[in-house]
């Protein structure tokens, strides 16, 4: 059975690596596209006053629960969660899986020189994966048509989409009903992590849940954007609204 739960009415799947591979493998097999997203405490802040996103996370068939803030917000609301998973993490797993089975891809998003790096190292690592095709996320209204249309010319098994958040849980699901891919996944900047331009916060950190303290260190500009940081954690000691769905 699906457990959900929900933390200011955006559904999280409560499932371990391991549960959300499984399912995942369910969605490939579907006959519709179905989206899978990786809310974090940014996102789900966002979501509050942006409405198509909202949208977006609800309409969407997998959302993992990307950071310690949404495990630590479960937890202070004694909602039993099985842990977080990054974004990164899970599409290292579905690479994995994708190579093993031979099944394609189409990877939309990034800078064109971290998209070119990205996807060199992506074939080297997971050389039975077949890349059908990508495009840089820095397109216009006519671009768009003409990757929708190379999308659907070679329909791939998984569409990455990195445009950054929300505009790539947006892009995703505008386009949901368009598109001929089984799987579309919003990827934020794990290309910019795979290219080898951006690194992962060490282990240590991340285990600890300061993988913000990372970023903000490394890309001090962001601090406005991490303000929502603890604007999230007050609210979350304030709210009703955490519970299983
Ligand atoms: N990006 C893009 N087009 C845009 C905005 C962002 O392709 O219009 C890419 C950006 O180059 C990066 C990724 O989206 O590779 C993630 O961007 P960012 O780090 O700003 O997003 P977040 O990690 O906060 O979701």
């Amino acid at each position: 059975m699906k457990e959900i739960i929900e933390i200011f009415g955006v559904p999280i799947d409560n499932l371990n690596m391991e549960e959300a591979m499984n399912r995942f493998r369910e969605l490939l097999k579907e006959d519709r596209m179905t989206s899978i997203y990786t809310p974090n405490t940014e996102i789900i802040m966002l979501s509050e006053t942006d409405q198509d996103l909202k949208t977006a996370l609800l309409d969407s068939q997998l959302n993992v629960p990307d950071g310690f803030g949404i495990v630590l917000a479960a937890r202070l609301h004694r909602v039993g969660i099985k842990g977080k998973i990054a974004g990164i993490d899970m599409m290292e797993q579905i690479l994995k899986y994708l190579n093993y089975t031979k099944k394609s891809v189409y990877v939309l998003g990034s800078k064109p020189e971290v998209l070119a790096l990205a996807l060199s190292n992506i074939q080297e690592n997971y050389p039975g994966i077949a890349i059908k095709d990508s495009h840089h996320g820095y397109f216009d209204d006519e671009e768009e048509q003409e990757i929708i249309k190379r999308i659907n010319e070679v329909k791939p098994d998984v569409l990455f989409v990195a445009l950054g958040a929300p505009r790539q849980e947006k892009w995703i699901h505008e386009h949901k009903h368009q598109l001929n891919a089984s799987v579309a996944m919003g990827v934020g900047g794990s290309l910019d992590v795979m290219s080898g331009v951006a690194k992962r916060a060490p282990k240590f950190m991340v285990d600890m849940g300061l993988e913000w303290f990372y970023r903000l260190i490394k890309e001090p500009w962001r601090f406005k954007r991490m303000l929502v940081i603890p604007r999230f954690l007050f609210k979350v000691l304030l709210t009703r609204d955490i519970s299983k769905g």
